[in-house]
């Protein structure tokens, strides 16, 4: 059932209680007025009677005034003798007889009663000298008129209250579809916005300030939230497709030269064993950088499921220069050298399979952007309470608007495209210093080299 509906069946409701008992109320309290009112008359004017009546002789008993004094067209009166004999009677009950009820004289009630069809009320009194009973005054009022009065006032109340009801029902039922109009064109407005999915869109209303304004504004800014929730899961979700698509084409390579030579091997190979021995080597060196690249991805992707670092005192040498040899046998030829002696015998508290795949990254990065002719150094150094190893080249260099940058996800600087890569070594690298309690410093110059600084607190220090 709509609102406006409801609201109206309950007003109409509402309204039908309070009308009917205000219809009743005041029909029972006029009914009750009035009539109250003619009980007091005709109890006052058998009081007047009685007053003015005088005892007579044996004969005549009583001797009152003359009644029509005290009646009225619509009054009227009898004085009955001791032994219920009628005496007298006002001039306007002709031949009738008011009825001598002696139980409701003597209770001082009045009575209704009905003569010739005229309802009439009627209130008797005895009259007395001492214990001696002289008669009786009788008095009847009609309350035919009141009670055509009382008729009329019904035949209005009933009525009126009705007409009002169907015509308040009416009223309120068009103003509330005329206040639910704006919300029905929200609710429209709102449904086409989820059937054509275009979360752009806002809802329109031009009164800021009511009910229905805020309702709006907040409506709206739930839908610029789900905008840009809309956004961010686009991006990621390109972001993830591009990562894919590199990771695979980055895996893809190495795999696609491993085929070819072991194709060429099984051509040439049995033939030359010179040539098979350096096929196997070429194969070894993209193995390894497979293996490698797996190895960083999982190390990536633990610490984003939030695993920590199972950690053990470590000879940051030889890490070290377990990395460097294995980045060696990949360098195509750039000088790699590795100064490492300040460093022997310093432990620190690492995983050495995360410690080596990081200098492993920054290895391939110092061999990958040197171009011929450069070369790299790893030296190390015992700072107060940290053993420093930094990783240099004379490579491409980083632009200074590019530095606070490479530590982020898929980020690559611009001239860092001549080479294949994905931009995750530098936020592998990053979190394994994090996991570690260490530090990354980058100095570099465009064109002239890079030279990364890694300082991880020594063991008990
Ligand atoms: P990738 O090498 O796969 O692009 P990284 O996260 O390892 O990703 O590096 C991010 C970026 O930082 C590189 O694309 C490159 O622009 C820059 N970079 C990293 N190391 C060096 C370096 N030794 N010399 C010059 N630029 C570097």
């Amino acid at each position: 059932m709509y609102i406006r509906t409801r609201l109206a069946l309950w007003f109409m409701l509402i309204i039908v209680v309070v009308l009917a008992a205000f219809s009743v109320a005041i029909y029972q309290l006029t009914h009750n007025n009035l009539l109250m009112e003619i009980q007091w008359d005709v109890q006052q004017r058998a009081a007047a009677i009685v007053k003015s009546a005088t005892p007579g002789d044996s004969q005549t008993g009583l001797i009152v005034p003359k009644l029509d004094v005290f009646s009225t067209p619509d009054t009227y009166l009898q004085i009955y003798g001791p032994d219920g004999t009628v005496i007298s009677s006002s001039v306007n009950l002709n031949s009738r007889t008011l009825p001598l009820m002696k139980d409701a004289i003597r209770a001082g009630q009045v009575k209704e009663i009905q003569v010739d069809g005229v309802p009439l009320y009627i209130y008797g009194e005895a009259v007395r000298q001492g214990s001696q009973l002289l008669g009786y005054v009788v008095v009847g009022r009609s309350v035919r008129t009141i009670y055509l009065a009382l008729n009329r006032l019904q035949g209005f109340l009933y009525p009126s209250a009705a007409i009002t009801l169907v015509l308040t029902g009416l009223l309120v039922w068009f103003l509330v579809w005329r206040a639910m109009r704006p919300l029905e064109k929200l609710a429209a407005t709102a449904s086409e916005i989820a059937v054509a999915r275009d979360h752009t869109r806002r809802l329109q209303y031009k009164n800021t300030r009511d009910e229905i304004g805020r309702l709006t504004a907040t409506i709206n800014s739930m839908l610029q939230s789900l905008e840009n929730a809309y956004r961010q899961v686009q991006d990621v979700n390109d972001k993830q497709r591009n990562f894919l698509a590199d990771v695979s084409h980055e895996l893809r390579t190495p795999l696609t030269i491993m085929l070819s030579s072991l194709d060429l091997i099984g051509r040439v190979g049995a033939t030359d064993p010179e040539f098979q021995a350096e096929a196997l080597a070429d194969m070894r060196v993209e193995a390894d950088r497979m293996a490698r690249m797996v190895t960083q991805l999982l190390i990536l992707a633990r610490s984003d499921a939030g695993d920590t670092v199972a950690r053990k005192p470590v000879l940051v040498s030889d890490v070290v220069q377990d990395a460097c040899r294995q980045a060696r046998q990949a360098s195509n030829g750039t000088p790699l050298e590795c100064e490492i002696e300040p460093l022997e015998g310093v432990v620190v508290s690492a995983s050495p399979d995360y410690l080596k795949q990081l200098f492993l990254i920054l290895l391939d990065n110092a061999v990958k952007y040197t171009p011929s002719g450069g070369h790299v150094t790893v030296t190390g150094n015992l700072n107060e309470g940290e053993a420093a190893i930094t990783v240099a080249d004379t490579g491409i260099g980083i632009a200074k608007a590019d530095v606070p940058r490479i530590f982020d996800r898929s980020f690559r600087a611009e001239n860092a495209h001549f080479r294949s890569g994905v931009g995750l070594g530098l936020a592998i690298a990053r979190r394994i210093i994090d996991q570690h309690g260490g530090k990354i410093e980058v100095a570099t110059e465009l064109g002239q080299g890079s030279a990364f600084t890694v300082s991880l607190p020594l063991m008990n220090s």
